[in-house]
């Protein structure tokens, strides 16, 4: 697995690099913002850890330019602070995911994992599971059996797409909420009971067989259910 770690800070570039390696990850390493933009523009790394602070370009510019030009490597961004901004700023920026400094290497390693087994939307931008497709131009969940489709928030859009990403799994509600709220807060755990119900009304708008299924006292798992 060939990964690009963008880190202006040496000791930390240094002893990521070193614990990665010892993972079997093929590491290159970048000190600042344009050379990191350059090696994820000239090599198909399978991954890119991407520091926030960098000189001469931030973390998010970089995620932003590359997914503009349509490269779409998972990037795992690093924060140093735990502020919603940076995590929301991050998301939005095209990171796949983030990791707040200070953070355990077992913590890294298993949202390197999870990066790895994504289902990476397809060469146009879609994600799809079952009968229906996320369309991530227009922001719309498309039923392809029953030729329907409409417009997704992008809370909805955001859930959706985290379990198409990580189908066969049971994903927990505090999963859910730090996906689509970016932070870890308890006031928001409800909240993601809000949006499962807006987003599986917009399932059975679409006739789509695809459900968002409870799994009691677990979490919730996307399912099709062609009949
Ligand atoms: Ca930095």
């Amino acid at each position: 697995m060939k990964l690009l770690l963008v880190e202006d800070e040496k000791r930390m570039a240094q002893a990521l690099s070193e614990l990665l390696r010892q993972e079997n990850y093929d590491v290159d390493t970048c000190s600042d913002g344009p050379s990191g933009l350059e090696a994820a523009r000239g090599t198909p790394y399978d991954m890119i850890i991407l520091d926030v602070m960098l000189p001469g370009m931030d973390g998010f510019q970089i995620a932003r330019t590359l997914r503009r030009e349509k490269i779409r490597t998972p990037i795992l961004m690093l924060t140093a602070r735990s502020g919603l901004d940076d995590t929301v700023a991050g998301l939005d920026s095209g990171a796949d995911d983030y990791l707040t400094k200070p953070f355990m290497a077992k913590e890294l390693f298993a949202r390197l994992r999870a990066l790895a087994r994504r289902n990476l939307p397809s060469g146009d931008g879609t994600l799809s599971f079952g009968d229906i497709v996320l369309e991530a131009g227009t922001a719309s969940l498309v039923c392809t059996a029953a030729g329907q489709s409409v417009r997704l928030s992008e809370k909805e859009y955001r859930l959706l797409e985290y379990l198409i990403a990580n189908q066969g799994q049971i994903l927990t509600r505090e999963q859910l909420a730090v996906r689509i709220w970016g932070f870890d807060h308890e006031a928001e755990y409800n909240n993601v009971e809000v949006y499962l119900s807006f987003t599986r009304k917009k399932l059975a708008f679409v006739g789509s067989q695809t459900a968002i299924k409870a799994v009691r006292g677990i979490g919730y798992e996307l399912r099709y259910e062609h009949v």
